[in-house]
């Protein structure tokens, strides 16, 4: 492959998914965007050489008939079936289930010069992404309410091109008012979010294991999970006290998040997870860890907990298993995030725990600003927005993570421009198994229609 190719073809990749809906039966909490199928036909089949099944990638053949995949079978076996309908030949392109992204925030209403639902959702389904769950913040008034959830979904009604579902708030303000959460839970909440943490976003107050232990005791009720952002500040680890730290410096950043906060946050998260347990007092709550990063101490206290019998989960991001602090250069705040991107040999430890089952899952954590809040001209990492936007590209990411091409291209595309020779059909068939079936599960979405995603990449080696 040369340089061109190199540098190009990624890009095509997702810029060429193609996605088809089916049906789904009642999910009052999910909304769904209207018929959007591309194709006129009634009945047709869909070829490739590369389709991703539960039992393997197999050449051969997607049949659907009145918006349904009513057989999948391998070449060898479909015996002059298919001339029974329209023919539609992907070649080598990838057919696998759509996406679902457990994790993103398309900030609308009220911030919707972030990011609104429209582009959002549009920028999802050119990432493969079919079903996506919004965050309760960075949209203003948050949603930590019935009555703000219904904001919520009005601006979602019309303006959406993949199924989109929200997560409610847990904040002090609710904790303890078992009737405004009730209420938010009722009116379909698929959960809820919390920060053990500064959220960044004043409407959005962070809590603590009292809060936690009251959240769960509501959500046992309802049997939908608490996803928490799993930080505690440290002071005496901040390390910056003697202002020799350079601000546009990612290893000054990276200073000020060390792995203890995440370590710290977990610790005490476990002391309430125990309450999950079967014949604990929140039996049916569940306890979710967003976007991991520290894949030393804080992973291993999760590995504990899982095999003591709590019910708890955790996802890491792409940008996670995609990049190192090492390669970030100066002033580069396009990936400032939190907790941050650690070293090359955490990154590896990442790849590991989810290759062998210890991370459930990916998410995007998609989080856009406007530009002006990532400094791009100053390149102050302690003071830019901290959030990458990446529900387009991180399929990309995940499929394109090792000898990633960064050169001195412009920011703003700079996060396309990735390429690999790490892809291969273990982590395709991961995230298929992760997206489409465990992220069903954690969300309550069982009766969600099937949904598939058609793309291409040059990389080879499967
Ligand atoms: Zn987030």
């Amino acid at each position: 492959m040369d340089y061109l190719q190199l540098r190009v073809l990624p890009l095509l990749a997702l810029l060429a998914s193609l996605i088809y809906f089916f049906y789904f039966q009642d999910s009052p909490t999910l909304f769904e965007r209207s018929d959007c199928s591309l194709f006129p036909y009634n009945h047709y089949w869909i070829i490739s050489k590369r389709i991703v099944t539960p039992h393997g990638v197999i050449s051969g053949a997607v049949e659907v008939k009145e918006e349904k995949i009513v057989s999948i079978i391998k070449e060898e076996d479909w015996h002059g079936n298919l001339k029974k309908g329209q023919i539609i030949d992907y070649g080598e392109a990838v057919v696998m289930p759509g996406l679902i992204d457990v994790h993103a925030h398309l900030n609308d209403p009220g911030r919707t010069e972030w990011e609104g639902f429209p582009s959002g959702t549009r920028a999802a389904a050119a990432g493969g992404i079919t079903t996506l769950i919004d965050m309760p913040l960075n949209n203003f008034p948050a949603t930590v309410s019935a009555e703000t959830l219904k904001l919520k979904i009005d601006a979602a009604e019309k303006n959406i091109y993949v199924d989109v579902g929200f997560w409610g708030g847990l904040v002090p303000e609710n904790a303890f008012d078992a009737n405004s959460l009730e209420a938010l839970l009722s009116a379909g909440a698929l959960g809820l979010k919390s920060f053990m943490c500064p959220s960044g976003i004043n409407d959005f107050p962070m809590t603590n294991s009292s809060h936690i232990k009251e959240g769960l005791s509501i959500l046992a009720k309802y049997r939908r999970p608490l996803l928490v952002h799993a930080e505690i500040p440290q002071d005496s680890e901040s390390h910056l006290e003697n202002g020799e730290n350079d601000p546009r410096s990612y290893s000054t950043y990276l200073k000020t998040r060390p792995p203890s906060w995440e370590e710290a946050a977990i610790r005490e998260l476990l002391t309430v997870s125990k309450d999950t347990r079967i014949g604990g007092p929140a039996e049916g709550a569940h306890l979710h860890v967003v976007h991991l990063s520290d894949a030393g101490s804080s992973l291993q206290l999760l590995k504990e907990a899982k095999s003591n019998g709590d019910s708890v989960t955790v996802e890491t991001c792409p940008h996670y298993l995609a990049f190192s602090a090492e390669e970030i250069k100066d002033g580069d705040t396009c990936f400032k995030c939190a907790p941050p991107i650690r070293d090359a040999a955490n990154k590896e430890r990442l790849w590991t725990a989810l290759l062998e089952g210890d991370i459930d899952m990916l998410s995007s954590d998609h989080s856009p600003s406007v530009p002006d809040l990532k400094l791009f001209d100053e390149g102050n990492f302690l003071k830019a927005w901290g959030g990458i936007s990446s529900l387009q590209v991180g399929l990309s990411f995940i499929t394109n993570s090792y000898n990633c091409f960064i050169s001195t291209m412009p920011i703003h595309v700079k996060l396309y421009w990735l390429t690999s020779s790490r892809c291969n059909l273990v982590v395709i068939q991961n995230i298929v198994l992760q997206c489409a079936r465990l992220e069903f599960q954690r969300v309550g979405l069982s009766s969600l229609k099937l949904e598939i995603v058609i793309w291409w990449t040059w990389i080879t080696g499967y």
